[in-house]
């Protein structure tokens, strides 16, 4: 089927929810991929996140087909292997308890949020009911994660949204200190703000958080839903803060491609959901799982090290770039603020002509690449941005 014929079936027939670009991706190898004229792309955004290991990659491939040729579905009813074995991968890799399996971010962070009202009404009943998260985050599409989400653009059209949220400002601890009500029970934080624009949280005030949610007993819970799972050179971004987290939720890079999300608990919150309080029809599917086995697999030491390389010269080639003004961000995932004059908008549908997918995230470019990229895919992405980008600088020369 032509390119032409499918984009009419999409925008006939699919909900106009995305603002897609004018590409039909076809296939990958690694972080390389075609368009239906055989071009070939550099994928600097991994999905969003998602294609943590690249298209394709061999381990990953054979662990899927080997599962789906087994069994591709039963229920939560009953068990099933690579379930146990992504949990007991997970639980060993963290140093959490135990996993509740969902399927997408929105879904994880919504496990992590029953998690923190069931743990507030058993132990506070009537005196804890809020949660407080962070301006600027990003937590899901869903009416709970949406109201999670400390954004006032993502609160209009769907009200009314549930109670029990407030918002304090990151990096801030006055703020945070005044929000935090006694009727506050749980946290809710980004290590590094992605969709708000890949804005990394500060030690002290990470270190407040930590030292408050102790002193009351309140739950710490981190989305790593885009910065875990080896995205910023540890296994968890919350590992370059030292502190340690009640719940984590996981989604977009740990199935290598495939839909799951994970909400991990603690010692203090590993028993809060019993028989039950919370449950999903596709979570820990056997397929997924056995991707995200694979993944997990090829995470050692060595691979976390050398996603912190390719993220140090990755952020040290972008800094060196013409309109490029400021780096953010950690590992592999990275942000750029663009001089003044300069819209990122134009940078990425430039970049897609000449054979680059980016990210964006807020007015910044952000960088996403597969963590198993290779450097000479990197060089040849970096080459495409910096040719775009010295156009635009000098658009006359
Ligand atoms: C993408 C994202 C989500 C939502 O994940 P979905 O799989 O789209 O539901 C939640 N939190 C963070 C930090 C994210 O980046």
């Amino acid at each position: 089927m032509i390119f032409s014929n499918i984009k009419k079936l999409d925008q006939t027939y699919i909900a106009g929810t995305y603002a897609r670009n004018d590409l039909l991706v076809q296939q990958g190898k690694g972080a390389t991929c075609q368009d239906d004229t055989s071009r070939t792309l550099i994928d600097f955004s991994a999905g969003i996140g998602v294609n943590s290991i690249g298209f394709g990659n061999p381990a990953w491939v054979q662990a899927v087909k080997e599962q789906i040729d087994k069994l591709s579905h039963i229920s939560n009813l009953y068990y099933t292997q690579p379930m146990a074995l992504l949990a007991q991968a997970l639980c060993q890799r963290t140093g959490m308890k135990k996993v509740f399996f969902a399927n997408s971010g929105a879904e994880a962070n919504e496990g992590a949020l029953k998690t923190a009202r069931k743990y507030m009404s058993d132990h506070y009943p009537g005196q804890r009911d809020t949660i407080l998260t962070l301006i600027n985050s990003f937590h899901g599409r869903t009416i709970a994660t949406l109201t999670a989400t400390g954004q006032d653009s993502m609160h209009q059209h769907f009200g009314p949204f549930p109670q029990g949220f407030v918002y304090a400002k990151a990096n801030d601890i006055a703020d945070l200190e005044e929000k935090l009500t006694p009727r506050v029970g749980a946290i809710l934080l980004e290590c590094v703000q992605g969709e708000g624009g890949v804005i990394p949280l500060q030690q002290d005030f990470v270190d407040a958080v930590s030292n408050l949610c102790r002193q009351r007993d309140i739950l710490l819970m981190v989305d790593e839903v885009q910065t875990g799972v080896g995205r910023t050179g540890k296994f968890l971004a919350l590992e370059h803060y030292g502190i340690q987290p009640d719940v984590v939720t996981l989604a977009k890079g740990l199935g290598g491609g495939l839909p799951i999300g994970a909400v991990l608990f603690g010692e203090k919150t590993k028993d809060v959901l019993g028989k039950g309080d919370h449950g999903s029809t596709f979570g820990g599917n056997p397929v997924c799982c056995a991707g995200a086995c694979a993944v997990l697999e090829m995470m050692d030491d060595a691979f976390l090290s050398r996603v912190t390389e390719t993220g140090h010269y990755l952020r040290k080639r972008l800094e060196a770039m013409p309109g490029i003004v400021e780096v953010s961000g950690k590992g592999m995932m990275l942000g750029a603020t663009l001089q003044e004059g300069i819209k990122n908008t134009d940078v990425i549908a430039a970049c897609g002509q000449q054979g680059l997918i980016l990210l964006a995230a807020k007015h910044k470019l952000r960088f996403l690449p597969p963590l198993t990229i290779s450097r000479e895919e990197l060089n040849t992405g970096l080459g495409i941005l910096e040719e775009v980008l010295a156009k635009l600088t000098h658009p006359l020369t």
